[in-house]
């Protein structure tokens, strides 16, 4: 076990604090970590210092933006300015945005039969409520769901929610450039999701290179052997560097996502292979540029 560059913290939808999930990570033996928390980089100081006892341990600044053309279309921003003013003004607005959502998800819900408040929200997640997976819990407490996949199916992620209460998103290229603007290096999150043909992919991959992008999680949880090699061929093609990334949100929001390993060991590779991964990493991290 070599990497995860692709994990959640209670600074957005995931169960475990940075500290926590450091200490995870550490235990496990991982090298190097990236906190990508949605649309949030406040874990990645706190993961830094709890990573102060695991000398091995390094750990990577992180954000995942999602944008608006595909509801799993996800950029990844590594070795982001924190302090950068869009950025800034970026998250800003984003947590209003996502506070104002929670009343017509509310709202929505009740239409739809599901009685549910926001106290109840906060109460099954130690006081949030800002991301969908915080509905979702919710409802599984209450018994309305038997489980989080199944909240999403059923209310969070149907079409007709994702046109009448999502938040207003930016584009891919927004967010790319938001990203690179930032200092940052940008990586399409989790490709398969999109589930698009392959010429339809590689268009929207053409177009996001040109806009800046640098790199593809070909290894992803749910990505099969086929699928991982496929991207990485692309990605040659490309001139894109590939990242291995769980997506690790804790057992209750994801259960079958292991932090490192990713689904059955899915993200268990060859130690050469890793290795390679993290230079070309640490390579892009060190020669970036806001220059697009
Ligand atoms: P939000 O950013 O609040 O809209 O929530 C997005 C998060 O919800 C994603 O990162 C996933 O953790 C989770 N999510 C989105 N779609 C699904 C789904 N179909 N099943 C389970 N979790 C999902
Ligand atoms: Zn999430
Ligand atoms: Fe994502
Ligand atoms: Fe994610």
């Amino acid at each position: 076990m070599w990497m995860d560059l692709h994990t959640h913290t209670t600074c957005s939808d995931g169960q475990y604090t940075p500290e926590e999930l450091v200490k995870r990570a550490g235990k496990l033996g991982i090298c190097a970590l990236a906190i990508t928390d949605h649309d949030a980089i406040s874990g990645t100081e706190r993961g830094r210092n709890a990573a102060k006892v695991f000398p091995e341990l390094e750990i990577f600044s992180g954000i995942e933006i999602s944008a608006k053309e595909n509801p799993q279309l996800h950029i990844l921003g590594y070795g982001i300015d924190g302090n950068h003013p869009d950025l800034q003004a970026y998250i800003e607005k984003n947590k209003r945005l996502r506070m104002g959502r929670r009343e017509r998800m509310l709202a929505f819900l009740q239409e739809k039969g599901v009685s549910l408040t926001l106290e109840e929200v906060m109460a099954a997640n130690d006081g949030r409520s800002s991301g969908r997976p915080h509905f979702a819990k919710a409802m599984l407490e209450k018994g309305i769901v038997s489980s989080v996949e199944e909240a999403f199916d059923r209310y969070l992620a149907t079409p007709e929610y994702l046109q009448r209460v999502e938040r207003p998103k930016p584009t891919a290229v927004e967010s790319i450039q938001m990203i690179r603007k930032a200092g940052g290096v940008a990586v399409l999150a989790h490709p398969a999701k999109l589930k698009l043909e392959s010429s339809a992919f590689l268009e929207l991959l053409s177009v996001l290179c040109e806009t800046g992008l640098q790199g593809i999680e070909a290894y992803y949880s749910t990505h099969s052997k086929k699928e991982m090699a496929w991207y990485c061929k692309i990605a040659k093609q490309y001139g894109l560097f590939c990242t291995c990334g769980s997506d690790f949100h804790g057992e209750i929001i994801k259960p079958e996502i292991a932090l490192g390993t990713g689904k059955n060991g899915s993200l268990f590779l060859p130690e050469e292979l890793e290795r390679e991964l993290f230079r070309n990493f640490k390579h892009a991290l060190s020669n970036r540029s806001n220059k697009i």
